[in-house]
């Protein structure tokens, strides 16, 4: 039986240092001449139309209105992310290359995004760390869902109708760096597996009880055993 496995891209698969809050900031304040409270905002593991209406509700801007808009944040995230990532030194988190390239040699697993990115933006994102973004399949993206939760239902969906063959909580795993990819895990009744490269020390994503903890992915023979187990 195969396994679909969603990987999540900022903090696990690759470090955009900072780059996601600058295209952010382009898009709302080109469209919207402000960014709202975006300095001082928690990012971590939220959908980009979750941030996009938090920051954007605060300053007295309607959801209504802001829904409209998204794709139109969307394109301008992405037009100006292509022209700053690469001067962003952005690059694979430890192991990464190591562990996708034994994952590419295998028929027994397919491999996805579950991201809060856009879906135009999670390609050029992983492009500038260095990492093939046609190796991933299938994505569930920020640009399908504001709440992460409803992403894996989106993704095993996906995966299904590209395949034809059934993937629900039983075969699928998802790998991320925050509590809130451990939640979604368990939304989407799949394995959660917690990987301390982001921003969250192994021993708070411990507290939420992933099926699976990393300190990163170097190990990659470790990684292996575990994920396909
Ligand atoms: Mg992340």
């Amino acid at each position: 039986m195969q396994k679909l496995l969603l990987f999540d891209i900022d903090g696990t698969l690759i470090r955009s240092n900072g780059a996601g809050r600058l295209t952010l900031a382009y898009a709302l304040e080109r469209l919207y001449g402000t960014a709202g409270p975006l300095d001082s905002y928690n990012m971590s593991g939220k959908t980009d139309p979750r941030i996009i209406t938090d920051l954007l509700t605060a300053v007295g801007i309607a959801p209504k209105e802001i829904h409209k808009k998204l794709p139109a944040i969307y394109e301008l995230m992405a037009e100006h992310g292509q022209k700053i990532f690469p001067e962003k030194e952005m690059s694979a988190c430890p192991g990464v290359p190591e562990l996708l390239a034994a994952l590419a040699r295998r028929d027994d697993v397919l491999l996805g995004l579950l991201t809060g990115n856009s879906q135009l933006t999670a390609p050029l994102k992983l492009a500038a760390a260095g990492i093939d973004p046609l190796q991933f399949r299938v994505g569930a993206y920020g640009s399908d869902a504001l709440d992460r939760n409803d992403l894996p239902t989106i993704g095993m969906a996906r995966a299904n109708q590209l395949t034809g063959s059934v993937f629900n909580g039983n075969n699928t795993l998802i790998i991320g760096d925050t509590p809130a990819d451990i939640l979604c895990a368990r939304a989407g009744k799949a394995t959660a597996v917690a990987v301390a490269s982001g921003w969250h020390a192994a021993d708070t994503l411990a507290e939420y009880h992933p099926d699976h903890l990393f300190d990163n992915l170097a190990d990659t023979d470790q990684v292996l055993q575990i994920l396909l187990a």
